[in-house]
């Protein structure tokens, strides 16, 4: 049909917008996303039609992924004579972009006569709550617990409601936990745009003004936040996978503990002199479970299986560069081919510079190396017991070396009473070196450690000194620790101490040495 009113605008086809009322939820992104362009002529438009009034989540949906994939406004037009549909347009462009021209509107009727169907309407427009972890991805924890990402609350479980373990006898279905009732009723409490209770510290987070883990992983996968059918329970859109492939590690940091750590496993054995004891500690079980993926043969065959389909893969531990199948999973990604489709992400201590691993790097879709660098010098050594600052600081210098388009470095800071008196000294490092970015976030557990159990005086000289330095580009991070300290109430210290003294005894180190103002302030004295 010519129709006259589209004459002076160059476009391929006419879409019509009410076919995406049935069709998957990722639909709309995709036929986007297969338009996009670098550049539009001035007169090329994307153009929609729709008879009557179109509905809200239709619009919405439109206008998120528009502005998702990148498309101006200006190149979107559609084709509607209902009355409202002006105002509507205005509405979703303020509330889900930036643009500041809203879609173009039509004022043409073209009818859709074709009779579409489904049994599955799509989630169009999905809560703002949502969270694509449950659909996309499964942590696999040092212990061989599974999860749907590293800071949910419990376990998945089977149909006995005990959780699921890699290290137990029996065959592993990863298809079994992707349907398992735990996750299947997250997700379906995602939909329904609810806050389950597992999800806790997002929603505390987000409501201290930090960015969640859930807000996180949006962003770092925004390339996958429309492309995923929100209503389906598709094994299919499982492609990201969060490996801790054991607890192998060679540092025992004191934010850390013996199931994330075989360090402090064996430090904290070496106290149990009973042998029946010693083998009914949990820090010797942590040692067992710890070696899943040597024993888990199944697993592995499911890896192979879901290989294919993985875009993402996080890698922690224990020290994820230490760990012998981290490096067989690369391998077998760079064998099989499809490196180049993956992204990887490290959580790693900084202390490993494995030189074997780098050239497998390069044939990777993106690397981010996030180096744990909790404070600097003396105190780094003190915090991260095991460690060398020297070694990790010429680490960091040779990957910030291999920076490239593939290759980016973080370091990460937990925030918490050990060093956050000292972030200008490590923001000042941070400047002198060639990170591609830092990030702070906040220590919840040992609660002991958090900023937000502070004593008084603790509390008073950390803002004085924070308050008067500038940390520069960074400085919109730290004031969200600063208003948190702020906010929160004071305590003795107490639990403070009684957790680190016994500590500093086994280890023969002394707290208050290379951290005396805050030492002092938290009332330490050995
Ligand atoms: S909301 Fe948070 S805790 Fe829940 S699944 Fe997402 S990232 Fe995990």
């Amino acid at each position: 049909m010519d129709y006259k009113q589209l004459k002076k605008y160059q476009y391929s086809e006419l879409i019509s917008l009410r076919k995406f009322l049935f069709l998957p939820s990722s639909s709309l992104y995709k036929t986007l996303k297969s338009l996009h362009k670098n550049a539009f002529e001035s007169n090329e438009r994307i153009i929609f039609y729709y008879t009557g009034p179109i509905p809200y989540d239709l619009l919405a949906h439109l206008q998120r992924v528009v502005w998702h994939v990148d498309i101006s406004n200006y190149f979107i037009a559609i084709c509607n004579i209902h009355p409202e549909t002006k105002d509507q347009i205005e509405q979703v462009r303020i509330k889900y972009s930036k643009d500041s021209n809203p879609f173009e509107l039509i004022e043409l009727e073209i009818k859709d006569q074709t009779l579409y169907q489904t049994d599955n309407p799509p989630l169009l427009n999905p809560p703002d709550t949502m969270c694509m972890y449950p659909w996309n991805n499964m942590e696999l924890k040092p212990n061989g617990t599974i999860r749907p990402c590293c800071v949910y609350t419990s376990p998945i479980t089977d149909v006995s409601a005990i959780p699921v373990n890699l290290n137990d006898p029996g065959v592993f279905s990863m298809e079994k936990i992707y349907f398992s009732a735990d996750l299947k009723k997250l997700r379906q409490q995602f939909r329904q745009g609810e806050k389950p209770a597992g999800c806790k510290k997002c929603w505390q987070e987000e409501e201290q003004g930090i960015r969640s883990d859930r807000q996180l992983y949006n962003w770092i996968r925004r390339d996958q936040l429309h492309n995923i059918d929100y209503e389906t329970e598709d094994i299919y859109n499982l492609n990201s996978l969060d490996l801790k492939l054991g607890n192998l590690c060679n540092l025992s940091c004191r934010i850390c503990n013996s199931t994330l750590s075989s360090s402090w496993a064996v430090e904290t054995l070496d106290q149990v002199p009973d042998p029946v004891e010693k083998k009914q500690h949990h820090a010797y079980i942590s040692l067992r479970q710890g070696e899943w993926p040597k024993k888990q043969l199944d697993f592995w065959s499911e890896f192979q299986k879901i290989l294919s389909h993985l875009r993402y893969m996080q890698f922690a531990g224990g020290e994820p560069l230490m760990l012998p199948h981290h490096f067989s999973v690369l391998e077998k990604a760079v064998d099989l081919g499809y490196a180049r489709q993956i992204t990887l992400r490290y959580n790693t201590n900084g202390t490993q510079y494995p030189e074997s691993v780098l050239d497998k790097w390069k044939k990777f879709e993106m690397v981010n190396l996030d180096s744990r660098v909790d404070d600097i010098g003396k105190r780094f050594e003190y915090q991260r017991n095991g460690s060398s600052w020297q070694q990790v600081l010429e680490n960091c210098k040779k990957f910030n070396l291999q920076r490239r388009l593939n290759f980016k470095t973080q370091i990460s800071t937990s925030v918490s009473i050990l060093n956050v008196y000292y972030l200008p000294e490590i923001c000042a490092w941070i400047n002198s070196e060639n990170f591609d970015s830092w990030w702070l976030n906040l220590l919840n557990s040992p609660k002991e450690f958090s900023i937000t159990n502070m004593t008084p005086s603790a509390k008073k000289l950390v803002l004085e000194k924070l308050i008067a330095y500038d940390f520069g580009q960074y400085q919109n991070q730290v004031d969200v620790f600063l208003s948190i300290i702020q906010n929160s109430s004071t305590v003795d210290g107490k639990d403070f101490v009684n957790a680190i003294k016994p500590i500093d005894l086994i280890r023969n180190q002394n707290f208050s040495l290379d951290h005396s103002d805050i030492a002092h302030a938290m009332g330490y004295v050995l």
